[in-house]
């Protein structure tokens, strides 16, 4: 692995061959890393690694390849635990991603805990992966539901969370207070401490949406004293297909398996079974083993990189496409305040939809996403269908944002516009 002492993006940008693509016939420039993150070479090596000297089924088998499986599968467990400071590598519970684990705590937690009636407080800035387990419950019961109500916290003008009503809202008794630590759409950072004080202090459990937010390195679980943490390897430099929950250990007694099947069990009978300990009652099945060991090489990574640094590097890029949007006239949605929304700039180019800004640009080689980004009550809140989002992360550079401000006024040219 390449030790960066300093911030370097040059230096970092050779560690991920992907990034040297010709794409369209142009040099790649990807901006749509708050859909998934490039992988460095090290991590396609741990992967690669894993299958070739490594692979066993976990926890199941004592030959030589299956211990050596294992050891690597619980030390990827200790080390994500780690990167976001949880209690004890016990708290981390492996899932396929931020959705996964979601739909987890709304199945073993909600299903248990919730009554019909009672209310999850939610934010309307959410992704549709924080909303839709919820809205599932919140169906009747002979819908497959539980009846509970549910509640939203506004999102202002500027694309903040409004604090007022979270702490009214707060105060009237939700049993559950679900929200991103980072809007995947505003790039808004969210006040996570701040929310989860006041929650705490209204008796009200937390889950905290760490999609956006782990892969920046910036989350200490402990520190934020929430309950519930969910958040996606393929963020943040990892494989698709893992990620983890975090679960404050006060939590687990509240809440039950909601998949059956090989390894969560003790012991089996054809009528009935019990069940191991968490995290593993919460793992049933074949796990992605070698995408668990590549996620901590991805881990090992980041954190040899100076995170601070790598904080002010994507700040000072999106400072720099802020105004060179708003020199262009163009609008972006979200605070101004570049320090409050690292990373993440949506836009919308006036009269010109998003999927063809997409593909204007596309024709350069520049990736952005356009659509909803899973967040259509957002959409509907900034009174749009859709719009375009540039997101950048470490391995981006000044120059790309100003092709990418330049690719506009291409945009804006073929439009007439
Ligand atoms: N939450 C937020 C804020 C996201 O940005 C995303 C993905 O874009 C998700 C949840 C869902 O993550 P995954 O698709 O990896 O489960």
């Amino acid at each position: 692995m390449t030790a960066v002492a300093s911030f370097d993006v040059e230096r970092i940008r050779a560690d991920f061959p992907i990034l040297h693509t010709m794409a369209r016939g142009h040099p790649l420039v990807y901006l749509d890393s708050a859909a998934t993150s490039q992988k460095p070479q090290v991590v396609i090596d741990a992967l690669v690694d894993y299958y070739t000297t490594s692979n066993a089924n976990v926890h199941r088998s004592v030959h030589y390849l299956a211990e050596r499986a294992t050891t690597a599968y619980e030390e990827a467990r200790a080390r994500v635990g780690r990167f976001v400071n949880a209690p004890s590598p016990e708290s981390v519970v492996w899932v396929r991603g931020t959705t996964e684990a979601i739909n987890l705590i709304a199945t073993s937690w909600g299903r248990r805990n919730l009554s019909e009636g009672d209310t999850v407080l939610l934010t309307e800035m959410e992704h549709h992966s924080n909303l839709v387990p919820w809205q599932m419950l919140a169906k009747p019961r002979d819908h497959g539901g539980i009846g509970i109500r549910l509640d939203f916290v506004p999102v202002t003008e500027d694309g903040q969370l409004d604090m007022d009503a979270a702490r009214e809202k707060l105060a009237t008794g939700p049993r559950l207070f679900g929200f991103m630590a980072k809007s995947n759409v505003l790039g808004t950072e969210n006040p996570v401490a701040e929310l989860c004080a006041l929650a705490r202090a209204n008796g009200v459990v937390t889950l905290v949406d760490g999609a956006q937010s782990v892969p920046h390195g910036t989350v200490d679980f402990q520190a934020l004293g929430c309950d519930f943490l969910a958040f996606s390897a393929h963020k943040a430099l990892g494989p698709m297909g893992i990620g983890a929950l975090i679960v404050n250990p006060c939590r687990y007694p509240e809440m039950s398996p909601y998949q059956g099947g090989g390894e969560m069990i003790m012991r089996v009978k054809l009528a009935t079974s019990t069940y191991k300990a968490p995290p593993i009652c919460f793992e049933a099945g074949t796990p992605s083993a070698g995408d668990a060991i590549a996620f901590h090489t991805a881990l090992d990574y980041l954190e040899n990189l100076d995170l601070s640094a790598v904080h002010a590097h994507e700040t000072r890029l999106t400072r720099l496409a802020l105004d060179l949007l708003a020199e262009k006239g163009i609008k972006t949605f979200g605070p101004d305040d570049a320090a409050l929304r690292a990373g993440i700039v949506s836009f919308d180019v006036p009269g010109v939809h998003p999927h063809d800004v997409s593909t204007l640009l596309d024709g350069r080689g520049i990736a952005v996403r356009a659509g909803h980004h899973c967040c259509q009550p957002l959409m509907r809140k900034l009174g749009v269908v859709a719009t375009s989002r540039a997101s950048f992360y470490l391995y981006n550079t000044e120059d790309e944002v100003r092709q990418f401000a330049d690719g506009l006024d291409h945009v804006r040219e073929y439009f007439k516009r």
